[in-house]
């Protein structure tokens, strides 16, 4: 089969955590009996350098065109202190939006052979978990009204949240349709002793809980969340949140595997188009380096063979390979310590392509 995957690399380490991802599904096409085209298109700090907007029409465009997207990181100091409407983010926002990509997807798993990365207790750590959160990515709070005002005690600034009962209910679906294909457990997270938005979200999700009467459904509170994710994540099957909620405890998610540069992504809509891509951000501090850790996007890639190709066996064979080096004891700076060698960014992408 021949498939067109837009590559958006953005800034940072980006590309190249990008051109690791490339080169894993040029050999998966290899072995498997596919052919990959991969435009690429710019996003984000370079494509403000390039045309003065974050976000091109000829980038949107080529995605639509594209069978799926995969993306790298976006931002970076240069262009931190540009007008909001000209942030590297708005990118993202703005791709999110066009390709009417609602859920995001973002499995955390700690890896047998990393368990002693994880910054959680030894003893917690060896329970595992494998869990995975469903964030809804195109309402809330970072798409809400925001600005600046005078406010009773001087300048102020304000950001409001709204959801529609129409955008919970298809995030809930996607969570108890995950949920059903897993351990068929789903945790709900929210405030909803605080915030009206989190009281439609808990009467909605509990709605649609009815219809899953196989799925066992209970609510969280974010600031208890973010605590039992620490104490014992192996509690978790599948987390549904809001944006900006689902944002955060991904992070937390993340650190507990082991590092940030693990993590993949999968940003979906109605249809199989997707965008995928790492969870962390485009880590200027290291970026032109190469010491990036590849394995996000690599299995961001995977993410994207799976859910947007029907490609699964050779979204297992990624994975696989993943786990493998893992196994062997490849490890990125991210996870070394002390005196011992760290694979740079191409070394582990070679590590994961003599695996496949
Ligand atoms: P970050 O995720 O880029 O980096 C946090 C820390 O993790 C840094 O120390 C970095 O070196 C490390 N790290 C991240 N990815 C790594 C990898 N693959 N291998 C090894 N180490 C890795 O977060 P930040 O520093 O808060 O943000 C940097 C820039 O990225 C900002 O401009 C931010 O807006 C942007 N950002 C973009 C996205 C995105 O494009 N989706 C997401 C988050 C942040």
């Amino acid at each position: 089969m021949e498939y067109t995957i837009a590559l958006v690399r953005g800034d940072g380490i980006g590309p190249e955590i990008v051109d690791g991802a490339v080169r894993v599904l040029e050999a998966v096409g290899a072995r498997f009996g596919h052919s990959f085209h991969f435009p690429s298109y710019l996003a984000g700090g370079c494509a403000i350098d390039a045309t003065g907007a974050p976000l091109p029409e000829e980038t949107v465009q080529g995605c639509l065109d594209s069978d799926s997207v995969l993306l790298g990181a976006v931002g970076g100091p240069k262009w931190d202190t540009l007008p909001a409407n000209l942030r590297p983010e708005k990118a993202l926002l703005g791709l999110r939006k066009a390709l009417g990509l609602y859920t995001n997807l973002r499995p955390a798993k700690i890896y047998d052979a990393l368990r002693g990365e994880s910054t959680l207790r030894p003893d917690i750590a060896a329970r595992g978990f494998d869990l995975v959160i469903v964030r809804e990515l195109t309402g809330g709070i970072y798409y809400g009204e925001r600005g600046r005002r005078e406010g009773k005690y001087g300048p102020e600034a304000y950001d409001t949240e709204a959801y529609s009962v129409m955008e919970i209910e298809r995030i809930a679906r996607v969570a108890f349709e995950t949920a059903r294909k897993r351990r068929k457990n789903l945790v709900s997270i929210d405030k909803a002793n605080v915030l009206e938005t989190s009281r439609l979200w808990r009467e909605t999700v509990h709605r649609i809980a009815a219809e899953y009467p196989d799925v066992e459904c209970s609510d969280m509170l974010v600031d208890n969340a973010a605590m039992q994710l620490v104490r014992d994540p192996s509690r978790f099957d599948v987390v549904l949140t809001s944006n900006m909620f689902g944002d955060i405890l991904s992070d937390e998610a993340s650190q507990i595997t082991g590092s940030i540069g693990l993590l993949p992504s999968a940003s979906l809509g109605d249809g199989t188009r997707g965008m995928y891509e790492p969870i962390h951000g485009s880590a200027p501090d290291i970026a032109g380096q190469n010491r990036a850790n590849p394995l996000a996007t690599i299995l961001s890639a995977a993410m994207l063979l799976r859910y947007s190709l029907g490609l699964s066996e050779e979204a297992d064979c990624v994975e696989a390979a993943v786990d493998a080096v893992l196994r062997e004891g490849c490890r990125t700076a991210d996870l070394v310590h002390g005196g011992e060698r760290a694979l740079s960014c191409t070394e582990m992408t070679e590590a994961v392509l003599a695996k496949i």
